[in-house]
C-alpha cells in the first residue's frame, strides 16, 4: 500500500493507504515526490465548507453550472487525494519511455495530458481531449481533484502513477533547487503564463498585480515580471507579509485596505500594458481591466464562480484590451519557465510563506499561510 494525503472535510485531513500504483502502460513511469506545494486553489475546499454552499449556489443560479464539469456534481466532497504540485522522482520507468531514467528529477504537471492529441498539439494540454476520455463528463484531468476529474490521485504521497511519461515529465535542470521551483507544477507557471508572453521579447511593459485571491500566482508574477526586466510592476494587497514579499521581489507595492467586494481603482494611478488579476474577485477583474493601457492585456487567474460576472466591454473596446481566462497549460511552458529561473536565479522561494517536513503534512496542509510547502528527503536512487 502507498500513503496519500486526503482529504476528509474542510480542516481535515489524514493520511489513508490505497494500493500501491503500477505500470499499466509502456510509457506510463512511477515517481516519488519529495517537494510539494500547496496550490492556491486547494485553500478553497480546505478552510470553507464550499461543498454545501456550491450546490446551493448552483440551485439558486448564483453560482455558474459549469463548476460541476470541473468538480463533478457535488464539489470538493470527501474523500480524495488532494495536492497537485510537485517535484518527484523517477521510480520506475515502462518499457516505451525514452527520455527518462530512473533517478531523474521531475515537475509533474498538475493537469494529465497525453502529448498527442489535437488539444495537446495546439499548447493546450489542461483540456487533453485522451485523459479526459477516463473522467467522462468532466472538464478537466488532473492530480488531487478527486474522482471527477479522473483516477489519478493525489500527489502528495509516495508513489505516483503518470502516464505518458516522456510528454508529461519535465526534468529539473541540474543546479536548481527544487525548493525553488516547488510550485512549476501549477502557481509559478500559472504566473509565467500571466507575464512572459505579454510583456514580450522586449519586456519593457508596465505590470499591475492584484493579489490577495490566488495569493502566491500574484507574488510570483509580480516577482517574474520584475526579473523579466518590466519597467514598472505595482503589486496591490491588504495583507502585510504579502506586501512585504511583493517588495522582496523587486515590486513596488500599495496597500490597500478592503473588505472582500471593494474596489482597489484609489491605488491605481496610471495605466498598465500587463494586468494579473489574482485576488478571485469580480471587482478585481474589473478593476484590472480597467487598469489596462491601449492594447493591453489582463489574465485572470483567479475563480469567479458567479453566474453572470460584469465586465467593462466598453472600456475594453476603447483600449483594444484582451482578457486571457482559463487554467493554466503548464506542460509546453515548463522548459522555458525552468531554463529561466535557472539563467536569472530568480528566487521563488520568497514566496514560500512555510516550509514543513513531509510528515506533517496531515496537520499542516490547511495552515493558514499564503505558500505551504511540503519536503523530505530524495531517495539515493542508482542512476
Ligand atoms: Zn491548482
Ligand atoms: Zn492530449
Amino acid at each position: 500500500m502507498t500513503r496519500e494525503l486526503t482529504y476528509v472535510a474542510p480542516g481535515r485531513l489524514e493520511w489513508r493507504d490505497r494500493p500501491d500504483p503500477q505500470l499499466q502502460a509502456g510509457t506510463d513511469a512511477l515517481v516519488r515526490p519529495f517537494v510539494a506545494g500547496r496550490c492556491d486553489g486547494d485553500v478553497l475546499p480546505l478552510h470553507h465548507s464550499v461543498s454545501r454552499a456550491m450546490q446551493a449556489g448552483v440551485k439558486l443560479h448564483l453560482i455558474d453550472p459549469v463548476i460541476s464539469d470541473i468538480t463533478g456534481a457535488v464539489p470538493f466532497r470527501g474523500t480524495f487525494g488532494i495536492g497537485h504540485e510537485c517535484i518527484a522522482q523517477v521510480t520506475s520507468v515502462g518499457e516505451d519511455v525514452q527520455d527518462l531514467r530512473v533517478g531523474d528529477v521531475v515537475v509533474v504537471p498538475w493537469s494529465v495530458s497525453c502529448g498527442e492529441c489535437r488539444e495537446c498539439r495546439r499548447g493546450i494540454t489542461a483540456k487533453c481531449s485522451t485523459t479526459r476520455e477516463l473522467s467522462p463528463g468532466s472538464a478537466l484531468a488532473a492530480f488531487g481533484f478527486g474522482p471527477s476529474c479522473g483516477p489519478w490521485g493525489g500527489v502528495v504521497t509516495d508513489s505516483l502513477r503518470v502516464p505518458y511519461a516522456d510528454r508529461m515529465l519535465v526534468k529539473v535542470p541540474h543546479g536548481l533547487d527544487p525548493l525553488r521551483v516547488a510550485a512549476a507544477a501549477d502557481n509559478l507557471s500559472d504566473a509565467w503564463r500571466s507575464v512572459a508572453p505579454a510583456l514580450g521579447e522586449s519586456a519593457d511593459g508596465s505590470v499591475l498585480v492584484i493579489g490577495g485571491g490566488s495569493r502566491s500566482i500574484g507574488l510570483y508574477a509580480a516577482g517574474l515580471a520584475v526579473a523579466l526586466g518590466a519597467t514598472q510592476v505595482d503589486y496591490i494587497d491588504d495583507d502585510a507579509d504579502r506586501l512585504a514579499t511583493a517588495d522582496a521581489l523587486g515590486a513596488t507595492v500599495r496597500e490597500v485596505s478592503r473588505r472582500r467586494w471593494t474596489s482597489v481603482r484609489s491605488a491605481i494611478t496610471r495605466t498598465y500594458d500587463v494586468a494579473v488579476e489574482a485576488s478571485s474577485t469580480e471587482q478585481g477583474l474589473r478593476d484590472a481591466l480597467r487598469a489596462l493601457g491601449p492594447g493591453g492585456v489582463c489574465t485572470a487567474t483567479g475563480y469567479y464562480v458567479g453566474a453572470g460576472t460584469k465586465l467593462p466591454v466598453m472600456d475594453m473596446y476603447a483600449t483594444s484590451a484582451t482578457l486571457k481566462a482559463g487554467v493554466s497549460n503548464v506542460r509546453p511552458r515548463l522548459p522555458e519557465l525552468l531554463d529561466f529561473v535557472a539563467r536569472s536565479d530568480f528566487p521563488a522561494e520568497k514566496v514560500t510563506s512555510t516550509l514543513l517536513p513531509w510528515e506533517d503534512a496531515p496537520d499542516g496542509y490547511a495552515a493558514h499561510t499564503t505558500k505551504l510547502v511540503l519536503h523530505r528527503e530524495p531517495l539515493d536512487l542508482p542512476r
